[in-house]
């Protein structure tokens, strides 16, 4: 199955370069499949995720610390995509287009916030997230591959990729700012109707390209996830249209989004804010606000290709399933709830989950490593991962959660990553101090991780600094970021806070329609939406 050699038991491959990079499923019953085939398809024919089948190292990450972030992207973005896929000069191309749309010339700058802990923002894409980092190089790469596949091809013969996708807000802007205008690619975000946040919702309706389609569905967030379930499980549109997803289960994000964490790492030994003596190969811990768990996961990548991280602090909010599996070993829905809805609304919407869908990926990592302790064949070992994955799956969908894991399976994950839960409450209070302290303004999301680096802070060994995710910027979630800071004094959220992107959206022309809570009433406009985009493509040529 493999085609690496030099495989360490922790199936690390020891070359620095991996000519031909396949990749398999979680659950064990998809293998071999090229990075290509893993972007355009997003989830395996077996229910589960994909990963690459070996870890490349990072051999000389070292000298990489002066790099851009296009050109550190390339380097590591090269270990993972063989060059027989993407010719090297493509995927250059393709990065630099990518992150020539983000306002700061670093792409993904550091500050220094206080004390031990630093801030990397994420927020300078074009929709002031750190979504964008994955999903405009995504946009790029659905763009590029499906240029080369309908090469010499006209009409109807083209390939053309239907994106649906569900969003509480984040996702959707993000998603469409990545896939506007992109030739042969149609884009149909559904949102609640009413219940996504104002910024949030003019971002993507005042989108007016031809091939983005905003559906405001008369119902909830899990209404629009259950309509997009419904069409992928749906054989009649999966016989005429190409589904694909963009959700945060695509590898290409998670690849995408483990740049930024050797780019924050090398920036922060070059800030004359770190601790002195600090140098290239002494450890970090990274704070994490976390939901899907994506965003973590790469920072799990970069530390098995060779970073030096202490910890991986994952931050959660009262939606705090993967915090109670880092203290009990339990993974489970909450069920304390009395409520009708058991994802409590926060003030961190972004991260209001149930369960988190890349979790399974480290579930599948941390099954791995246990049976490699076994010490029989690698193939061996990721039959059991893919088996052990698979039961732990299914229970969670059957009796709504698993475990406790085996100590060891437990044991391995704390070794790498901790965990905090941060209320609404805490929330507020952390956007409260840092602006007493240092004038920072943070988003609310941003706040939880901040809150959870502070409290970390205190128990990491002298010295080891902490660089804490930014994930959005805190005029996307003004509503939190005034109940915060409303009584403080001179606080003036249009003149400290408000981009003047966001000034006079809500004047602009704005493209939505609405649908009902009714997943074949959604499938009737997509179809009718592709179809007026087939029609008026063969119209133009
Ligand atoms: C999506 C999102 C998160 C959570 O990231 P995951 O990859 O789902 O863990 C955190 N903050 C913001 C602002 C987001 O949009």
């Amino acid at each position: 199955m493999s085609e690496t050699n030099g495989i360490t038991a922790n199936g690390v491959s020891e070359q620095t370069h991996t000519p031909s990079q396949r990749y398999l499923s979680t659950r064990g019953e998809d293998s071999g499949l090229s990075f290509e085939e893993v972007v355009l398809k997003g989830l395996a024919t077996d229910g589960g995720l994909y990963i690459p089948e070996e870890i490349p190292q990072a051999a000389d990450w070292q000298s990489w610390k002066d790099l851009s972030f296009v050109d550190l992207a390339f380097n590591i973005l090269s270990l993972y995509i063989s060059p027989a896929e993407i010719p090297p000069a493509d995927l250059k191309d393709i990065i630099q287009r990518s992150y020539a749309t983000f306002r700061s010339e670093q792409v993904t700058p550091l500050i220094h916030l206080k004390d031990n802990i630093h801030l990397l923002e994420l927020f300078h894409g074009p929709t002031f997230a750190f979504k964008d980092v994955a999903l405009q190089f995504l946009g790029n790469l659905f763009e590029y591959f499906l240029v080369r596949r309908n090469a010499g091809k006209t009409g109807r013969d083209r390939y053309h990729l239907t994106v649906v996708g569900a969003t509480s807000g984040d996702t959707g802007s993000a998603a469409i700012y990545g896939l506007r205008g992109k030739k042969d690619v149609s884009v149909f975000m559904l949102h609640p109707k009413g219940r996504v946040s104002p910024i949030q919702e003019l971002q993507m309706t005042t989108v007016l390209d031809a091939n983005v389609h905003n559906l405001a569905v008369a119902g909830n967030f899990d209404n629009c996830q259950d309509i997009v379930k419904a069409l992928f499980a749906d054989p009649e549109i999966n016989a005429t249209h190409r589904l694909g997803a963009v959700n945060s289960i695509n590898w290409a994000r998670i690849l995408a989004q483990t740049v930024y964490y050797f780019h924050s790492y090398f920036a922060l030994a070059r800030s004359p804010a770190a601790p002195s003596g600090f140098k290239l190969g002494d450890k970090v811990r990274f704070s994490v606000p976390s939901g899907n768990f994506g965003d973590i996961l790469a920072g799990y990548f970069a530390y098995r290709m060779g970073l030096p991280v202490d910890k991986l602090i994952v931050a959660t909010n009262e939606n705090d399933i993967l915090d109670r599996f880092f203290k009990t070993g339990r993974y489970e829905k909450n069920t304390s709830s009395n409520s009708a809805d058991p994802v409590k609304e926060t003030l961190s919407p972004a991260m209001d989950i149930l369960v988190s869908s890349n979790f399974e990926r480290l579930l599948w990592f941390l099954a791995y490593e246990f049976a490699a302790t076994a010490g029989l064949d690698d193939a061996w070992n990721k039959k059991q991962a893919g088996q052990e994955v698979s039961v732990w799956l299914r229970d969670l969908k059957t009796k709504g959660g698993f475990g406790p894991v085996h100590d060891d399976i437990l044991s391995a994950g704390r070794r790498t990553f901790e965990s905090e839960r941060v209320s609404d409450e805490e929330t507020l209070a952390t956007i409260r101090d840092l602006y007493r302290q240092v004038g920072y303004v943070l988003d609310p999301h941003t706040a939880v991780g901040v809150e959870a680096a502070r409290r970390s802070a205190t128990r990491t060994p002298e010295g080891v600094p902490i660089i804490s995710l930014s994930t959005a910027h805190p005029a996307k979630f003004a509503g939190a970021v005034n109940l915060a800071l409303k009584d403080e004094e001179g606080f003036d959220f249009e003149a400290k806070v408000l981009p003047p992107e966001f000034v006079g959206l809500d004047k602009k022309e704005k493209r939505v329609q609405d649908v009902a809570n009714d997943w074949k009433a959604v499938r009737d406009v997509v179809r009718a939406g592709v179809e007026e985009e087939l029609k008026a493509a063969e119209a133009s040529s």
